[in-house]
């Protein structure tokens, strides 16, 4: 295991991190969907930043053990399935499968646990008996709220001042204006005609949505976890009031170690959301004809906590970015058709012994995904340096670097190892002819990949005088 450092929302620092129990893994939990629509790519930033730390976690050598929610009973769901007269179950089914596809879309790897909201109630009852005994609820209306100025630490994670706040003002929704502080809802008894709701020892009604998380921590790790993670709109009220639920209720328990919190996803400088109609979905994006890869790369490689504003820019950049890389790969998968690849670490190669080095660094320095694509880069300059004097690099050597390019993909999941097989004239032909007609329509990425695909094939085009020939290297 590497040691490894995280900003830890909690503290403001950069802090040493050490997981509880290694061999159980570390343990994470992340704020997943809302399943009532497609996740629009704001969302999707936040689920690969997930992935991200996953895959980085597992690279720096932990094991790991993690969770996402599936939130399938909010207020807007029952809005929506009321108007399309269907139970809970087969409104949110579609769209958690939908979910799910969209994961598989983008590569993000499947995690341990996925709990449902709606599968969970024992564990929201259970929690809300806790916090009655320790006198941290009160009820009106038949529904159960709990009172923040009864618990000490309140606002501890936001830094949020509640010293000038009314007392008895509350929040029964589960949508609420931010920097507003109030007492939440813990169990809402029903209010609309059809709602779904739960008959239970402490009254007919339904979680609000801040149980839900605390409640699904409690049922997969009967206890807190050593990361929590979720885009930077839930650090307040969402997770200030997670901290207050589950500390509430269980003070002799550490509920979470380290908070994660990642940034938007912005369109010209706002950020992209439902409300605002400013989005775009997976599905939209890949009905373009936009690879899934370049949407993945694009939204991984910004630092986390850094904003990411959305933009075909940037689309082409990550697409050019991408290419780069993998042009380089073919070039040695060329020269290595039949390797078959062994998921090496071991480097023999002094230079990929650097380079795996300064990967494993700037990844175990706060996920610092800028100096880990520079190290890519770097490799790729000088690989492609090594190549252009062929007979100088040693099949071995070559097989290695096929390797170190293995080993980065097991981060970024955007190269393919399938070894080319030669172009026939005739696709030579007809690649030239789309590459004129991109060039026709001034699609020139289009046409710089043709041109780069046909290179890295050991063609290379020429304007003559009668036209377009091409030529073999
Ligand atoms: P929701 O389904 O609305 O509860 O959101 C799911 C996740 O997406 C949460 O972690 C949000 O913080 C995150 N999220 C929502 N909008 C954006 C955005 N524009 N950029 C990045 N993350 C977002
Ligand atoms: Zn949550």
């Amino acid at each position: 295991m590497i040691e490894v450092y995280f900003h830890n929302s909690l503290t403001g620092k950069k802090e040493k991190f050490s997981p509880v129990d290694p061999n159980r893994g570390v343990t994470v939990y992340s704020c997943g969907p809302t399943v009532y629509n497609y996740a629009h790519i704001g969302n999707l930033r936040a689920f690969l930043f997930v992935d991200f730390l996953r895959r980085s976690l597992k690279l720096l050598g932990y094991k790991v053990n993690m969770t996402m929610n599936i939130t399938d009973i909010d207020d807007k769901i029952i809005r929506d399935s009321i108007a399309s007269k269907k139970s809970i179950q087969e409104f949110t089914k579609p769209w958690t499968d939908a979910f799910f596809e969209d994961l598989k879309t983008v590569h993000a790897e499947i995690l341990e646990h996925y709990p449902k909201a709606t599968e969970s109630i024992p564990e929201m009852i259970e929690i809300i008996q806790k916090l009655k005994s320790k006198g941290l609820v009160y009820e009106k209306d038949e529904s159960l709220y709990f009172s923040i100025q009864k618990f000490e630490n309140y606002g501890k994670l936001s830094k949020i001042d509640t010293s000038g706040m009314k007392t008895g003002t509350r929040y029964d929704t589960d949508e609420y204006e931010k920097e507003d502080v109030r007492d939440f809802v813990l169990w809402k008894s029903p209010k609309v005609e059809g709602e779904a709701s739960w008959n239970t020892e402490i009254g007919t009604g339904r979680p609000g949505w801040h149980l839900e998380c605390s409640a699904m921590i409690r049922k997969v790790y009967h206890g807190g976890v050593d990361i929590h993670t979720g885009g930077v709109d839930l650090l307040f009220p969402h997770h200030e009031n997670e901290i207050a639920q589950s500390e509430g209720a269980f003070p002799e328990e550490t509920f979470v170690g380290t908070w994660l919190h990642s940034e938007h996803l912005l369109v010209d400088g706002q950020k992209m959301s439902k409300s605002k109609g400013n989005f775009y979905t997976l599905r939209d994006l890949v009905q373009k004809g936009i690879d899934p890869k370049t949407i993945r790369f694009l939204l991984i490689s910004t630092h986390y906590r850094s904003k990411l504003n959305f933009s075909t820019d940037r689309l082409e950049e990550s697409a050019n970015s991408i290419r780069k890389i993998q042009n380089c790969l073919d070039r040695l998968l060329e020269t290595e058709p039949d390797y078959e690849r062994q998921g090496l670490t071991n480097f023999t190669h002094p230079q990929c012994k650097i380079w795996k080095e300064k990967f494993e660094n700037s990844l175990s320095d706060d996920l610092n995904v800028s100096k880990t694509l520079a190290v890519i880069f770097e490799s790729v300059r000088e690989i492609n340096l090594m190549l252009d004097f062929t007979n100088l690099v040693e099949s071995q050597h070559r097989k290695e670097f096929i390797e170190l390019f293995n080993y980065y993909n097991r981060l970024f999941d955007v190269l393919s190892f399938e070894s080319k097989k030669d172009l026939v004239d005739s696709e030579i032909d007809s690649l030239i002819e789309e590459r004129q007609l991109a060039r026709k329509n001034k699609d020139f990425a289009r046409s710089d990949a043709i041109r780069d695909q046909l290179l890295a094939q050991g063609i290379v085009i020429e304007d003559t005088k009668d036209g377009l020939r091409w030529r073999k290297k």
